[in-house]
């Protein structure tokens, strides 16, 4: 089996001494590992097209995305 084992360590997302995963590459640009509830958040966030926080968006979301966020306020 080549699925790697949780390991306890530091959240890179919430900063926390949490066990951790890695995270799936095609979420684009996140921060690894991430403990299960943070994970949870960008799996339900990916599934829906969304971002979980502005960082995020600006890190992982096209220019049209970021213009519909921005857009969005007005
Ligand atoms: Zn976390």
């Amino acid at each position: 089996m080549t699925a790697t084992p949780p390991a306890e360590g530091r959240c890179a997302h919430c900063d926390q001494p949490r066990i951790v995963f890695p995270t799936k590459p095609e979420w684009g640009q996140v921060p690894s590992p991430m403990c299960t509830s943070d994970w949870q958040l960008f799996a339900e966030a990916r599934d829906n097209n969304t971002f979980v926080d502005w960082n995020d968006a600006f890190l992982n979301g096209t220019d049209d995305q970021l213009a519909a966020g921005l857009g969005g306020a007005t």
